[in-house]
């Protein structure tokens, strides 16, 4: 199945959830020509269906930039489109169905995502969706992705998974887990995007720590392999990013932050995550914890 030619190239950025994704998103569309979209895989439900705030701080529904997308998309936001594409998504997107993607409603599932894309006019669009299913789904519709894949420490993953962090979409607190269930989906998502890469479909991969310590080479690097013509990094001063508003459907808090902000390596976890976790999501996270780096057997 080949998907025809787009003039829309898409950057996906994949890994477990609080490893830097959004971070990262929101640098590289500091980058002429490129858009950042936010998750679009809960586009559906918490923008379309639950009318959530846009990055920019619009709800969804009153968001210029989503309203032009919306129709050109699909002639506007009906929810009967939303209700599909969620419908679709429990057929087809599935952690367990990865490796053996191919389904009769991939097609209209990843179309759907397509349209989206194209209708922002904008040469490069990134989807930080970080979901593996959904970049498997992409990739074997025929479709034009790049895929960045996202790692961090598990230890530190596993510390933000946590804590009680409270959602300004409304108020509530965003989902907790524990270091076992951490541990299991950060194995999921990574060798997720491992099976991918090893299938063929171009996938790169960036730490979280490589790019908070060493921003500049290391998203010089990441431009080059996005093909992407990067003449300097003007919004970057050595650490010290300066980021404009952007039109994130869905995502962690911090798509809302614009100003001046300092890249650091949050690694909080060292005094707040317990011995015990610490030790399980050590011993859970092995092979892939090596094969990324994170070697420190903590105490
Ligand atoms: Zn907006």
């Amino acid at each position: 199945m080949t998907d025809r030619a787009s003039a829309t190239r898409v950057i996906f950025l994949g890994g477990l959830g609080r490893s830097g994704t959004t971070l990262l998103e929101r640098l590289l569309a500091e980058l002429p020509g490129v858009v950042a979209l936010g998750e679009v895989v809960h586009l559906w439900s918490r923008g379309v269906l639950a009318g959530e705030p846009c990055g920019c701080g619009a709800a969804f529904a009153a968001c210029d930039f989503w309203r032009q997308v919306g129709r050109a998309a699909f002639g506007g936001w009906r929810p009967s489109v939303a209700e599909r594409v969620l419908a679709l998504r429990q057929r087809v997107d599935r952690t367990h169905r990865m490796g053996r993607i191919a389904h009769p409603d991939l097609a209209e599932y990843a179309r759907a995502y397509r349209r989206v894309y194209e209708a922002t006019g904008a040469p490069v669009v990134i989807d930080s969706s970080k979901h593996a299913s959904l970049a498997h789904c992409l990739v074997a519709a025929g479709m034009d992705v790049r895929v960045v894949h996202v790692v961090r420490d598990p230890r530190a993953v596993a510390h933000s998974w946590r804590r009680t962090v409270e959602r300004p979409e409304d108020g509530r607190p965003m989902t907790r887990w524990g270091p076992l269930r951490t541990s299991l989906h950060w194995t999921a998502q990574n060798a997720g995007l491992e099976l991918l890469a090893r299938q063929g479909a171009r996938v790169t991969r960036v730490r979280y720590e490589d790019l908070v310590a060493d921003p500049e080479p290391t998203l010089t690097a990441l431009a080059g392999f996005l093909g992407l013509d990067v003449p300097g990094l003007p919004f970057l001063e050595g650490t010290t990013a300066r980021l404009g508003p952007a039109h994130t459907a869905s995502g962690n808090p911090m798509r809302f932050q614009v100003g001046g902000i300092r890249l650091r390596c949050d690694d909080s976890w060292r005094s707040g995550l317990p011995v015990r976790d610490r030790r399980l999501v050590t011993a859970l996270t092995w092979p892939l914890r090596v094969r990324y780096g994170y070697r420190e057997v903590a105490a």
